[in-house]
């Protein structure tokens, strides 16, 4: 672990020559429309919670790849799970013969959703496949044509998963679903008056009931309503705690199912195996992402049987591919064996706390928030406005990342610094990264920061 003197020293002393080297030659062969970028950051090796870029600088990573390095990087159970894999059988096709491997991670994940009714799991190969099969069999198993989701959610970027999108990277998909969007309830942007994450008077569920299923969704042509149990890339937003109980309530009282997108939240990010379980709801449907492969492309849905059988074809070649899957089961023996879920809620507990602790000296800090290890920092120009931050949001994860943390931004207005670290860092390194955030934020206030820096970052 550095010391604060040892890393501005190292912050003023780092090349990036390397780095750049390589980002100019992606920039003429790789597509730009695969590309969010931050700062010129080339990981080129990582083990653990540090990563190392193209230049030899070291870093603390607290995003851990959008949250896919679960427990790390290079964890040595998951490497054994993948070479014992690949010597056994390092492909197959698992539409058309069945695999052993594929279906113990199958009866592994149905026992860990709760849900007292028969359940099954379908495979794909990342977080917007699963959500676009959603898309799909819902209406095929309710025989109702319409979904609600919210606006600021992120579902994924193939058509189904991005027409249930209603984030600002839904606006170039050219395309009509009937999918509603209604407001995320956020306690800091509340739109219907004072809000507290303890509880509030649900203004905003009233407005799904009263409006949403009674006019552009009518709840008898309603399959689903689509909710992250913690809005991630909407700002990494925690509803009320009321709201999850009282959305199922209404689920159940018009027949709709309730489905939850888990892709980044789910698998013990949150201090529980999944973000719903903090609002104690059972789900019809969940779908699975990021982690669920360890590492590996892999994504699912894990639900009630009805709506997991309730077509043929709805495959792909590699949805479920054995070295992904043997992957997924190191990861979660990896989650159980660390006690990860529970050092996830306790890491997150003493970020939170010290995010709070920061808040009290940093003007710019307008909200924290998170459960377990998904925390948004927010960041305003003013605290009784609200104004968003943006540009001293991109100029904080750049400067993080010049002192050797991995962050980056996000939310509706890209004001908010996201964390989502491996579930495996230590209190020292929370600490690491608290005095670092600590450094930044100061700099950035005092206008520290060569606004040159950012030109060619314009992230989100
Ligand atoms: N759902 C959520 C909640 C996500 O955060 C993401 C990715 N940011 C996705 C779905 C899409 O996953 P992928 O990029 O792996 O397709």
């Amino acid at each position: 672990m550095s010391t604060a003197p040892e890393r501005e020293q190292a912050a003023t002393t780092r090349s990036y020559a390397r780095s750049q080297a390589v980002v100019d030659r992606e920039a003429a062969a790789v597509s730009d429309v695969m590309k969010i970028r931050f700062y010129p950051f080339v990981p080129v090796s990582g083990q653990g919670t540090r990563v190392v870029d193209a230049d030899g600088n070291a870093y603390l990573d607290f995003i851990a790849a959008a949250g896919v390095a679960q427990v790390g990087y290079g964890h040595p159970h998951i490497r054994q799970a993948v070479v014992q894999q690949l010597d056994t059988l390092s492909t197959a096709m698992h539409c058309c013969h069945p695999s052993t491997v594929a279906t113990e991670l199958a009866e592994r994940l149905c026992g860990l959703v709760p849900g007292d009714f028969p359940k099954k799991a379908w495979f794909g190969t990342t977080g917007s496949d699963a959500n676009d099969c959603l898309s799909r069999l819902l209406p095929m198993a309710t025989g109702r044509r319409r979904l609600i989701t919210y606006v600021g959610s992120y579902h994924g970027q193939t058509t189904g998963s991005a027409l249930m999108s209603g984030h600002q990277t839904q606006a170039t998909v050219i395309g009509l679903g009937n999918v509603t969007k209604v407001p995320y309830p956020d306690p800091y942007r509340c739109l219907h008056g004072p809000c507290s994450r303890e509880g509030c008077s649900l203004r905003c569920l009233e407005h799904v009931e009263r409006y949403a299923l009674e006019t552009v969704s009518p709840a008898a042509d309603t399959a689903a309503i689509v909710i992250e149990a913690v809005q991630s890339d909407g700002g990494d937003i925690v509803p009320p705690a009321n709201y999850l109980p009282a959305l199922r309530e209404l689920c159940d009282r018009h027949g709709v199912w309730l489905v939850f997108d888990e892709v980044k939240t789910g698998l013990g990010r949150t201090g529980r195996m999944f973000a719903f379980e903090h609002s104690d709801v059972v789900p019809d449907a969940v779908a699975l992402g990021k982690p669920v492969g360890g590492g590996l492309p892999l994504s699912a849905v894990v639900g009630r049987r009805e709506l997991l059988d309730v077509a043929t074809y709805d495959l792909f070649t590699l949805g479920g591919s054995p070295v992904p899957c043997a992957a997924g089961m190191a990861m979660l023996d990896v989650l159980a064996a660390e006690d990860l879920v529970a050092n996830a809620a306790a890491r997150g507990a003493e970020l939170l706390a010290g995010f709070e602790a920061l808040q009290q000296r940093h003007e710019l800090i307008g909200d924290v928030r998170g459960r377990g290890l998904i925390l948004g920092i927010e960041l305003v120009t003013d605290r009784a406005t609200r104004t968003p931050a943006a540009t001293d949001a991109h100029r904080l994860a750049y400067r993080l990342f010049e002192l050797g943390l991995i962050t980056i931004y996000t939310g509706l207005y890209g004001n908010v610094i996201e964390l989502t670290p491996p579930l495996t860092i230590t209190s020292a390194e929370v600490d690491e990264a608290l005095g670092m955030f600590d450094r930044a934020l100061s700099d950035v206030a005092a206008g520290r920061f060569d606004d040159a820096k950012l030109a060619p970052y314009a992230g989100w």
